[in-house]
């Protein structure tokens, strides 16, 4: 019995495997004509201030929806666009729907809002992101100061690529922001070298604060540490009021999160940008 159940197992775990292959190998396919028929998006999430009265700009994350496997997790989809080669053509969709919803906020006298726009190892490996970054402002004519690159800590740690990227980004006024910080192992002086300006705390610390007095005072400890570095706090994955309640009354400024707004299609986001006041 054990080992028959044993062998239903393996059987049921590798048709899981089998599943996303084929969702993987489909992917890679129909990426290519996907991107060229503009069936690709980006979200926009918002970061607040104030709790949630003001706006301080929006996180872009991609959307894509395959006909036959339905939305197809981000870290896939970069994963899967490295497999076909496709990296840099995805991140310069990406980087054009970022450059719009920038000039959208100039036009609209809303200059003091930045949008952040994710990048990953392999994105960093493959790619010169300074210079493309670099040529889509420079193109349209937007501020530097309006964009925000986020990196993890292991992007900043172990690849070459990343000192030299991370400060010619800076030296162009690009801000540069740790995602998932508290996950890894990197020092916040490491992280000053590396031009880093804002720490985004992971949502795993984030998430149900109020109940869990380790996480208070790791977020308390990364809250104090980054103000004495002169480091912005971005909290992640504020789902609740207690959590809301929980970092206000550690100081913490800047949220993102399901309790104030999920990720919305660009055009919603616009109407975001209209209706909030500064932060
Ligand atoms: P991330 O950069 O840490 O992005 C935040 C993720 O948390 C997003 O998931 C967002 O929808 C989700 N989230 C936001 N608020 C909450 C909350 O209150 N509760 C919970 N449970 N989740 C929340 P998403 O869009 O599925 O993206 C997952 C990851 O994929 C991102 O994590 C990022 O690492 C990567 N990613 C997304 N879009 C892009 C992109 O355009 N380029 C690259 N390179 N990576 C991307
Ligand atoms: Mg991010
Ligand atoms: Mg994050
Ligand atoms: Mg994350």
């Amino acid at each position: 019995e054990a080992k028959r159940r044993g062998r239903n197992q393996y059987q049921v775990f590798n048709a899981a495997l089998d599943a996303h292959l084929q969702m993987k190998r489909d992917v890679e396919r129909d990426l290519a004509q996907a991107l060229a028929d503009g069936e690709l998006q980006v979200w926009f999430q918002p970061i607040v201030c104030d709790g949630g009265r003001a706006l301080d700009g929006f996180e872009a994350l991609v959307r894509w929806t395959h006909r036959r496997h339905g939305a197809i997790a981000p870290p896939d989809l970069i994963e899967i666009a490295a497999l076909a080669g496709l990296s840099e053509e995805l991140l310069r969709f990406i980087m054009g729907e970022v450059a719009a919803m920038i000039r959208f906020m100039q036009d609209n006298g809303r200059s003091d809002l930045r949008v952040s726009m994710n990048i990953s190892p392999r994105e960093m490996e493959r790619i010169v992101i300074e210079d493309l970054v670099a040529g889509t402002l420079k193109r349209q004519d937007l501020p530097a100061r309006m964009l925000e690159i986020e990196i993890t800590e292991e992007t900043a740690l172990d690849l070459q690529a990343a000192t030299q990227t991370l400060t010619a980004l800076a030296m162009q006024g690009v801000s540069i922001a740790i995602d998932d910080f508290g996950v890894g192992y990197s020092s916040l002086g490491f992280l000053r070298q590396m031009h880093v300006s804002r720490v985004k705390i992971d949502r795993s610390f984030v998430t149900g604060l109020a109940d869990q007095t380790e996480n208070q005072a790791l977020v308390s400890a990364v809250l104090q540490l980054a103000e004495s570095f002169g480091f912005q706090v971005v909290a992640e994955g504020v789902e609740s009021a207690e959590d809301l309640q929980v970092l206000q009354s550690m100081r913490c400024h800047a949220m993102q999160g399901h309790y104030f707004a999920e990720p919305m299609p660009a055009e919603r986001a616009r109407q975001h940008v209209l209706a909030l006041a500064p932060a």
